[in-house]
């Protein structure tokens, strides 16, 4: 994709101006290889103007200011970068002093946001080493080897090891446009390989969010995980558990809302990651022999929309992921004497609230995803005014959309989703006709019978559970 990138340039021992003067030869760090703007295809135009204005100020207050990670890895590979990370030896302070429109956040990292309209730009202050500590800027690490905090600043040496994967420790010099490579990402994006910068378990015990990460960039940018970032996964998968809910959901939203929903999806449970972020959803996989093809269709119809910049929501996908565990937990209820819409709003409740447990989701969703479920039972009921009431509910398309996902999957016999297609699209006359189809049947052509059925063997096609 882009030529000339084997004549790379070694830095000519550029002396390093660090915050903290730090060593870079004796703390065993490597200098990096410049590649000058002549020999890489990434120019000023694959950036917003807002990540320009970022670099350019802090560039004229005399700091170093980089752009770095994903949007360099993204440039280089040929993808248009939709969100801008800096990196400078600017301090949080220093930085919010140079920005009005600026915000400090963050505990674990303090970074500082700096806000362009609807734009955020990510301003970070280089680095360290945790153990390092530099007086007020102390890194925790817990007993598991978990860093709790890390503020400790440092070199851009520093900076770029403590950074995940190869493939984004690359930076982008506004002072003369060449990109900086730490640790080869450019030879590893040329073979398509992710690979973790050090040693992949003492990384991922540090952030456990690295395996999501992993999976992610390897669904996204259709990468390989080197075989020994790869190894440890299955075994520290369960390290998952320790993350805060509300971290976890933000990274939910990049795993399955950012085109590649299917790829992603069957990597986390290869790995064993997808049973430690929805352990309900898992179970019901093995339980259920529609589940997991559901999931599957609703990603794949996520994929689709995204490709066609249509709106998404999560409220659906999530109502999808669990709708599994829903009919397990209904089932349980009805057997224990509940009616159905009962045992369905118990069910909800416990599913829910079990989930919250290891992701947080917003009511702005869990509140949508609910109304989802309450539909499926009120979409069979096709007599008098509720269809009409039906019909004009704010969730009903995603509730049809989810409908027929379930016939696809095996778990509905196919019917009322064509029933709600027609009468969709019908006239007024043509309406009736419909519901008078219904009336003379109600219970004939078109109602759901849905049968459960255990798999037996694992991964045993797709048999819909209807005699
Ligand atoms: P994208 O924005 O496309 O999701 P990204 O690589 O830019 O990908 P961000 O979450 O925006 O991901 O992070 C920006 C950069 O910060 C990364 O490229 C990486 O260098 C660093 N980084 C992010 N998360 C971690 C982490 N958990 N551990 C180490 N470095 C990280
Ligand atoms: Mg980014």
């Amino acid at each position: 994709m882009f030529k000339g990138f084997t004549r790379f340039l070694q830095s000519p021992g550029e002396r390093l101006k660090s915050l903290f003067g730090t060593d870079s030869a004796a703390a065993g760090l490597s200098e990096p290889r410049i590649i000058p703007r002549q020999e890489h295809p990434v120019s000023r135009q694959h950036f917003s103007d807002a990540a320009l204005k970022v670099l350019y100020r802090l560039h004229n207050a005399g700091f170093e200011a980089y752009l770095v990670g994903g949007c360099i890895r993204d440039a280089l590979i040929g993808k248009m970068p939709k969100d801008f990370d800096v990196a400078t030896n600017a301090t949080p302070e220093e930085i919010k002093e140079l920005f009005r429109n600026s915000r400090i956040i963050g505990r674990r990292f303090r970074i500082v946001h700096v806000r362009f309209g609807r734009e955020v730009i990510e301003v970070t202050t280089f680095r360290g080493k945790p153990g390092d500590d530099h007086g007020d800027h102390i890194a925790q690490q817990s007993d598991q080897g978990l860093l709790l905090r890390d503020n400790v600043w440092g070199s851009i040496q520093e900076d770029a090891i403590r950074r995940d994967f190869t493939i984004n420790a690359l930076y982008y010099s506004i002072a003369d446009f060449s990109i900086h490579d730490f640790a080869n990402g450019v030879r590893d994006i040329e073979s398509r390989i992710l690979r973790l910068i050090g040693d992949p378990a003492t990384r991922y015990r540090e952030d456990p969010v690295r395996m999501l990460r992993a999976v992610r960039f390897a669904g996204k940018l259709d990468f390989h995980l080197d075989p020994a970032t790869e190894a440890p996964i299955r075994e520290l998968a369960p390290l998952l558990l320790q993350i805060p809910p509300a971290r976890l959901f933000d990274e939910i939203l990049k795993l399955f809302m950012a085109g590649h929903g299917v790829e992603t999806f069957r990597l986390l449970r290869d790995y064993g990651l997808f049973e430690m972020l929805f352990p309900e959803a898992a179970e019901a996989m093995d339980e259920l022999s529609w589940a997991e093809p559901l999931v599957e269709a609703a990603l794949a119809s996520t994929d689709r929309r995204i490709a066609e910049e249509r709106p998404v929501t999560p409220a659906f996908l999530f109502a999808a992921l669990l709708w599994g565990p829903v009919q397990l937990r209904q089932a349980e209820q009805e057997a224990n004497g509940l009616p159905p819409i009962p045992a369905l709003q118990a069910a909800s409740q416990q599913v829910v609230s079990r989930q919250l447990k290891h992701i947080s989701i917003p009511k702005r969703f869990s509140l949508p995803m609910r109304d989802i479920w309450d539909l499926q039972q009120r979409l069979p009921l096709r007599r008098g005014r509720r269809v009409y009431q039906t019909r004009e509910h704010p969730r009903f398309r995603a509730a049809y959309d989810l409908l027929l996902l379930r016939e696809a999957a095996g778990e509905l016999n196919p019917g009322l989703g064509d029933w709600w297609t027609a009468f969709q699209q019908a006239d007024e006359h043509e309406q009736r006709r419909l519901l008078d189809k219904v009336g003379a049947n109600p219970a004939g052509s078109g109602a759901p019978r849905k049968r459960r059925r255990r798999r037996r063997k694992p991964r045993s096609g797709n048999g819909n559970g209807n005699a």
